[in-house]
């Protein structure tokens, strides 16, 4: 027994030896005397922060919430996929349809609310546009529906998740081209459409602000663009009553959903697809004419009228036609010219 210890303690002393002496050691003695984590740190559980390095995890009241540490000194909260991920919002009604519900709109509760926020959530901007740039906005317009909101953004340019969730489409779906659909804890599910890529995979946890996918124009997209949506129980609400565009953050902690804010044609319907693409091409022409409009008026040449003046003397002055100064200024031919107007002449 003594020697035993004797001999144990002798090795024990001849290794601390070799390791102050730093020498001598093979890699795998010194993996047996220093513990891995020294050699390899733990890395990050942060999708959004994968270089800097998780000191250590806290738990807090709730199983599924932990306060990781970092070695820069920040904090935050990270919820734990696997353990929210089994909750019912995950198991009910849980299949890769873009609405997974069916419910009807004569059974779409009375009055919802949805809490969006609490201190320990987190939230991001789903894509990286200038602010107020917005190509399509939700809603009827021209005798069709649209259920999302246009985002143009470059092809390639990131698309974020807005709340932490799991992915429960990741897949191609015919109008929306490139589909993610995450759901949420909070029951919300917000779908991110006509993406080039798609950067997850079904039944995977993501936090807010992690890449879901790049932007693009699959599916029956004009133009590079994010179609954005926002929906309760199968139903499609207007983003805009969550997110300001213009800061480009939430109106408001809760959100408030009352079945008269909704439309029956605000459901997913397979015709619907074919509707994006006429909706982009016609605002497209919109905002063309609009800058048509602009464009002649920014043009716009006035002179004033002398006397002696008539309108074929100022035409020709002008090189323009009468009918055309008459289009001009809502007037006719048989009009009174008084001498000091302004006519407008392009
Ligand atoms: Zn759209």
């Amino acid at each position: 027994m003594m020697n035993l210890n004797r001999t144990v303690l002798a090795v024990m002393a001849t290794l601390i030896c070799m390791v102050s002496a730093g020498q001598g050691l093979t890699k795998k003695q010194a993996e047996i005397l220093v513990p891995r984590p020294a050699l390899q740190p733990v890395k990050s559980l942060d999708p959004l922060n994968p270089d800097v390095m998780a000191m250590d995890t806290l738990d807090t009241s709730s199983p599924s919430r932990k306060i990781v540490l970092y070695t820069d000194n920040t904090w935050r909260y990270w919820v734990d996929g696997s353990v929210v991920g089994t909750d019912t919002t995950f198991t009910k009604h849980w299949n890769t349809n873009p609405d997974a519900y069916g419910l009807k709109f004569d059974d779409f509760p009375m009055s919802s609310y949805v809490w969006l926020m609490d201190s320990t959530d987190r939230y991001h901007f789903p894509g990286s546009i200038e602010p107020t740039k917005v190509s399509s906005r939700y809603g009827r317009r021209r005798g069709r529906y649209h259920r999302g909101t246009d985002l143009p953004m470059p092809r390639g340019s990131e698309v974020y998740a807005t709340f932490d969730g799991k992915v429960r489409v990741a897949k191609y779906s015919s109008g929306y081209g490139n589909l993610v659909v995450l759901r949420h804890s909070n029951g919300l599910e917000t779908f991110y459409g006509h993406l080039s890529q798609i950067n997850v995979q079904q039944d995977q946890w993501v936090e807010a602000g992690q890449v879901v996918g790049l932007c693009g124009s699959t599916g029956r997209a004009s133009g590079s663009h994010l179609h954005y949506e926002v929906r309760y129980l199968g139903y499609a609400i207007d983003p805009e009553w969550m997110i300001d565009l213009e800061s480009q953050l939430l109106r408001q902690s809760v959100l408030v959903i009352r079945k008269s804010m909704l439309s029956p044609d605000s459901s997913y319907s397979p015709e619907s697809d074919d509707e994006e693409e006429s909706i982009a091409e016609a605002d497209e022409a919109e905002r063309l004419e609009e800058e048509r409009k602009e464009a002649e008026r920014k043009a716009a040449k006035y002179v004033t009228i002398k006397s002696g003046d008539t309108l074929s003397t100022i035409a020709k002055r002008n090189g323009t036609t009468v009918s055309a100064l008459c289009r001009l200024n809502g007037i006719t031919t048989k009009t009174i010219l008084r001498v000091g107007r302004t006519l407008r002449v392009k």
